[in-house]
């Protein structure tokens, strides 16, 4: 008989997980909700935009169903950070890049890369390289296409705790679904249910039902000014430049105190500033994941200019003129403080507050960017640094710091949770660190290798 397997979470790793064991292992995935749904209403969240924008999802492919499958690979200094040993990791590395693309779109994608480091590289800054493919991918449908197989079980419901068998018997996993509470029995448990949802349920499964759950990291984003470009700005091509099935996307990176800044250039109509301030500054990425909220309709009438901005930037028009946006990503540091906190009888709640040192490194950043363009840039506007107003960019990571403790392992311990036995995790609560990228394509990579190890 196959050994059991239960994935809690279906979203990114867990799609990927239960495609690549289902051959091997008899898989159960247990996930919260049918239906695709945004989570607005899970945690409480008193810094600001997190239930009120899409930053995180349930139904199969969890928040993949809204992500914009903007790809980015974490450089070696940044994979040590994140607790990843980075020799060894290319090959994962290649599967995840291979999840998405083919390998023609890959060699075109990588060209245009080369290109831009050619371009702009120059010593004070170095290049994110951004690969956007062009279809957006449910993690659930794609990793069912590249990895079909055996059936996989699908248990609808919310996972509230694991209890790990004594002496080698199979855990039991408490679901609360639509019919009551139901038990999966599984020999193997891999918790994915993101950075927010995996530290919920570990520390209830420990019996930790109050306390904090930190090490929180994310890259929050803001718009920090306005520019205008010379004509023949350099920077111009290499923030938007599109190939046959993918659109890649070059950011300037400014590291200091060990913490990376990256600049990204969107297009804009002049030097106002109302399309950088105000609710309505991400009307566009809002309004397709979320377009018949009548709240956000009203904020996109109020500000045409944001709307005018944004389709410029998406039918990539505004990348030959002059005028662009500044928009900033910032890493964090994994604090202690800055986490999910738990309290009995009350919604776990999310601190992801950017703190003033971090507050500071990015000011930096911002002025060596500023310093090393002058000769590209005209004219610009910059918004006093109180008022950089900060937003989630929903890759909620580093959480899961106190329950899986063996960074820079390459075996199976690397995902053990420490006091649960048989138990795995993987998602962005194991990564210590993200540097500014998206970490999707890392977490896939981090799947194929816990796939591999577990099946071996
Ligand atoms: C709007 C948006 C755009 C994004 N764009 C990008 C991007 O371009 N590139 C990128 O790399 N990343 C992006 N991200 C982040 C990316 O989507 C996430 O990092 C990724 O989905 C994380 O995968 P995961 O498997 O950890 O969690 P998720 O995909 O969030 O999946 C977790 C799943 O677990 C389920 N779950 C949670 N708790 C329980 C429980 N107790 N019981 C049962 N099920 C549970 C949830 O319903 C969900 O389906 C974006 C996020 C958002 C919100």
């Amino acid at each position: 008989m196959k050994k059991r397997v239960a994935i809690v979470g279906a979203g990114l790793c867990g799609s990927l997980l239960a495609a690549l064991l289902r051959d091997r292992f008899a898989v159960t995935v247990i996930e919260r909700g049918p239906k695709k749904r945004p989570l607005f209403d899970d945690v409480d969240c008193a810094t600001g935009e997190l239930n009120t924008s899409i930053n995180r999802a349930e139904g199969l492919g969890g928040t993949t169903n809204y992500w914009h499958n903007a790809l980015i690979e974490l450089d070696d200094h940044d994979l040590r950070k994140a607790g990843i040993e980075p020799r060894g990791f290319a090959p994962y590395y290649q599967q995840a890049w291979s999840f998405f693309l083919s390998p023609s779109e890959l060699a075109e994608c990588n060209r245009a890369w080369e290109s831009n480091r050619a371009t702009v590289e120059r010593g004070a800054s170095t290049l994110a390289h951004m690969v956007l493919p062009q279809a957006r991918h449910n993690a659930w449908q794609l990793a069912n296409t590249r990895h079909p197989g055996a059936a996989i079980d699908v248990v609808y419901g919310h996972v509230d705790r694991i209890t790990p068998g004594a002496d080698g018997a199979p855990a039991q996993i408490e679901v609360r679904g639509k019919g009551g509470v139901q038990r999966v029995v599984a020999d193997h448990v891999l918790v994915c249910a993101g950075g927010i949802g995996t530290p919920i349920v570990l520390a209830r499964s420990l019996g930790q039902d109050d306390g904090m759950c930190g090490g929180y990291h994310d890259h929050p984003m803001a718009y920090v000014a306005k520019v205008k470009l010379r004509p023949d700005s350099k920077l111009k091509a290499v923030s938007c430049m599109a190939t046959r099935s993918a659109e890649v996307r070059a950011g300037i990176i400014y590291t200091n105190d060990d913490l990376k800044t990256v600049v990204y250039l969107r297009p804009a109509i002049d030097m106002r500033l109302g399309s950088i301030t105000g609710p309505a500054r991400y009307i566009l990425s809002d309004l397709r994941n979320d377009p018949f909220s009548p709240r956000k309709i009203l904020r996109l009438l109020g500000n045409l200019e944001a709307v005018r901005e944004a389709v410029l930037f998406k039918t990539r028009a505004g990348f030959r003129g002059d005028y662009y946006s500044v928009l900033i990503l910032g890493e964090q540091t994994p604090l202690p403080t800055r986490g999910v906190r738990l309290a009995r009888g009350k919604r776990p709640a999310l601190n992801w507050e950017v703190t003033p040192a971090e507050l500071r490194s990015y000011e930096r950043g911002v002025d060596a960017f500023f310093a090393e363009y002058a000769d590209d840039i005209l004219e610009r506007r910059v918004l006093p640094v109180g008022k950089w107003d900060f937003r989630n960019a929903a890759h909620h990571s580093g959480t899961a710091d106190q329950f899986v403790a063996r960074p820079g392992d390459t075996s199976l311990d690397f995902f053990a949770a420490t006091q649960l036995p048989g138990t795995y995790v993987c998602d962005g609560s194991i990564l210590r660190a993200a540097g500014i990228a998206n970490s999707g394509l890392t977490l896939v990579a981090l799947a194929y290798r816990l796939a591999e190890l577990l099946r071996a």
